[in-house]
């Protein structure tokens, strides 16, 4: 690189002699630098970098526990870090979920349960609830509704970050690791492959059959279809988690089985309680 005149940079103040500070990394500041088309060419650059490296992560979620074992081993560049696809699919699993109907982090008001079923604790509250906002009566039940699954949803982009250390925790019981880091990038990988393969793609390529067979349920309103959509999800998430745990912690195909077998339980525990948190949260802020 030819040597140009030196300057101050002005973030550090270190001498600069190319086109980058060695110290901090800032660039010259150029003529051009403050121009539309510099702006412009911002704009574009950044939503293309981060579409390659987003098409890139996707293409390596079906592979169970590649993108985390990359990332342990830092090779990070070409990639969204584990968490920064999790976040962006979050937006997008939000996004869909009203036409898709898949319920994973939000929990409308019909389907809110204490361990697997409905308690009486849990229709006491509503009663109180209901009573305190003067929404009492069997005609009011649709308003109240409409109002707990709003700030449910509301909640539940927010309560998901909750989600991630608890999951990971359950994952270090299973198999300890001497970084907690890697059980977070490990379970945000798997919750990634959750949002678009069980909430977007399935559902999406369900509505889409749907619509040439009118016979078919549709994807929430089906008893006997949940039970076993419940139980292929269940299914589907052991197998991400042994074959994964394998690929990223190594060791004995055994360790892996027990692993998966912990994570599955700790998943459904963890799930449970979660949607135990939104829905006291949730009445708590009505
Ligand atoms: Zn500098």
């Amino acid at each position: 690189m030819a040597a140009r005149a030196r300057i101050e940079c002005p973030t550090c103040r270190a001498t600069v002699e190319h086109a980058f500070c060695a110290h901090c990394g800032e660039k010259r500041f150029e003529p051009g630098d403050v121009s539309v088309r510099e702006y412009l060419s911002q704009v574009f650059g950044t939503l293309f970098s981060l579409e390659g490296k987003l098409w890139a992560s996707l293409a390596r979620l079906p592979r169970p526990g590649v993108l985390t074992a990359e990332f342990l081993r830092g090779a990070r560049v070409r990639r969204l870090k584990p968490f920064q696809l999790f976040a962006l699919l979050n937006v997008v699993y939000f996004f869909v979920q009203p036409w898709t109907g898949t319920n994973i982090f939000n929990a409308p008001l019909s389907e809110t349960v204490f361990f697997g079923s409905r308690s009486e604790l849990h229709d006491t509250l509503v009663a109180e609830k209901r009573a305190e906002l003067g929404l009492a009566a069997d005609a009011d039940l649709a308003a109240f509704k409409a109002r707990f699954d709003a700030r449910s949803n509301d909640w539940a982009k927010s309560l998901i970050v909750v989600f991630v250390p608890a999951l990971a925790l359950v994952s270090e019981l299973g198999r300890r690791r001497r970084r907690f880091a890697e059980q977070l990038a490990f379970v945000t990988e798997f919750l990634s492959f959750k949002i678009v393969v069980l909430s977007i793609a399935a559902p999406c390529a369900w509505l889409a059959t749907r619509r040439m067979f009118d016979a078919l349920p549709s994807f929430s309103s089906s008893p006997t279809f949940g039970v076993v959509w419940s139980l292929t999800t269940l299914a589907a998430s052991l197998a991400w988690f042994a074959v994964a745990s394998r690929r990223v912690f190594e060791g004995s195909v055994g360790a892996a089985v027990a692993h998966a077998l912990a994570l599955g339980i700790g998943y459904v525990a963890t799930w449970a309680a979660y949607h135990v948190l939104l829905f006291v949260v949730t009445l708590w802020s009505l």
